[in-house]
């Protein structure tokens, strides 16, 4: 990748995304039990090794016919039962029907199935009081899935649905990306641990949360560091220690050009490569991108807008990325503006939203980078271009960080 592009202007957020993704490879593949897999990753495309259904059966509990011998009003003669987990030795003759239950095999030489309600029974006699036609209420093998069909396709997460397709059809055990360990720093002399005095100028730190549970939400795994003092040793034992123990890193704060902001010059102490990006976009502006050993760095800005926003649009399609999912984009619904979003600014602004069921979209307060009161209720983004105000009504397009 190009070397420092710090004083060479601003860049545009694909730019930058694109120069980022370009550089960032999925975590090496392991195998795990399916029963492990949830959430993970798939890194192999996976085959259905069987039918599904593996054999005809029956969708109904009721009687197993030769469907031209059941009309309405025909009377046939029950002679056994196939409970689901068994199957019917002999084939079904001419005049005969079997008692069948949802998932039976289907009994050789029968082509239909009545359901119960449609029968009147007394002792082997079978009435059929509403006849059927041939492969009525029944499920045909492969009718569902084929034998070699995929079922699941390197890149694709493994979600409740996923689980029960790769377990119906016998999937043991499956190829995943390991799931990369994010170390979470943020930077400031200013911040308190929660339940420590605050003191003179002490805040509350607030960012590990909010980026520890969007990297959850990754599906990477966020290791939370201690705080770390704006000084460059500091700054650089943290660096250091984080690297070793993670597959990437984010930080919060001391990217900016302050005297105070250490991130930078830490990590090319430590020998690792920095590109540092003023990105065109609002909140947000300053971010660090750099790499040590091979492993990225993601410093966001420390105000906790900036930080989310910035995650969210910058830093959630590279974790992505190491997670080896191939879906990198926030979800994007059509919504209908209730209030105005007015951007007066000459960078596009990621405003934060609530977006209801319906898709009406509502202002959530605030619009400034420090400002949080908003947060607890945002759910989405919509990316107001520069000098442009959407008025009451409009369609916009939300991006939606909370499900
Ligand atoms: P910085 O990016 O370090 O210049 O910080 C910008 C602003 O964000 C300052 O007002 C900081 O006090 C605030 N800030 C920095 N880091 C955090 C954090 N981890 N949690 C909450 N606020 C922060
Ligand atoms: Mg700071």
């Amino acid at each position: 990748m190009a070397g420092n592009w710090s004083e060479m202007g601003m860049h545009s957020l694909e730019e930058a995304r694109a120069a980022m993704l370009a550089g960032l490879e999925p975590m090496a593949a392991e195998s795990v039990l399916l029963a492990q897999s949830a959430g993970r990753v798939l890194a192999a495309d996976v085959a259905a090794a069987v039918d599904l259904p593996r054999f005809d059966n029956s969708a109904m509990d009721g009687y197993a016919v030769i469907a031209a011998e059941a009309g309405t009003g025909a009377q046939l003669q029950c002679v056994g039962e196939v409970p689901a987990g068994s199957a019917f030795e002999n084939a079904l003759q001419s005049g005969q029907c079997l008692r069948i239950f949802t998932g039976s095999p289907l009994p050789v030489g029968a082509n239909a199935v009545v359901m119960q309600e449609d029968t009147r029974v007394e002792a082997d006699c079978v009435e059929i009081t509403e006849g059927v036609k041939p492969f009525e209420h029944i499920r045909l093998r492969g009718e569902d899935v084929k034998e070699g069909e995929p079922i699941g396709r390197a890149g694709e997460v493994m979600h409740a649905g996923r689980l029960q397709l790769l377990g119906a059809a016998g999937v043991a055990r499956v190829e995943v990306y390991r799931r990369p360990i994010v170390g979470v720093l943020a930077t400031g002399n200013e911040l308190r641990e929660p339940g420590e005095a605050l003191g003179e100028g002490g805040i509350h730190e607030s960012n590990r949360l909010a980026l520890a549970e969007l990297i959850r939400e990754t599906g990477a795994e966020a290791r939370v560091y201690p705080l770390v003092n704006d000084t460059l040793d500091a700054t650089k034992a943290a660096l250091r220690q984080a690297f070793d123990e993670c597959d990437a890193v984010v930080t919060s704060g001391g990217v900016s050009v302050g005297d105070h902001d250490f991130v930078k010059p830490a990590l090319e102490a430590l020998g690792g490569e920095l590109d540092f990006w003023k990105v065109r976009i609002k909140p947000g502006k300053p971010f660090v991108y750099g790499r040590l050993r091979g492993k990225p760095l993601f410093g966001v800005p420390g105000n906790p807008v900036s930080a989310m926003v910035t995650f969210l649009v910058l830093v959630r399609p590279g974790i992505l990325k190491l997670t080896g999912t191939t879906d990198l984009e926030l979800p994007a619904h059509p919504g209908v503006l209730v209030d105005p979003l007015a951007n007066r600014g000459d960078r596009r602004h990621f405003m934060r939203v609530r977006v209801d069921a319906t898709g009406q979209v509502h202002a959530a307060g605030l619009q400034a980078s420090h400002a949080v009161g908003p947060l607890g209720q945002a759910n989405a983004l919509v990316d107001v271009p520069p000098e442009t105000t959407l008025t009451e009504g409009a369609a916009v397009t939300v991006l939606r960080f909370v499900s």
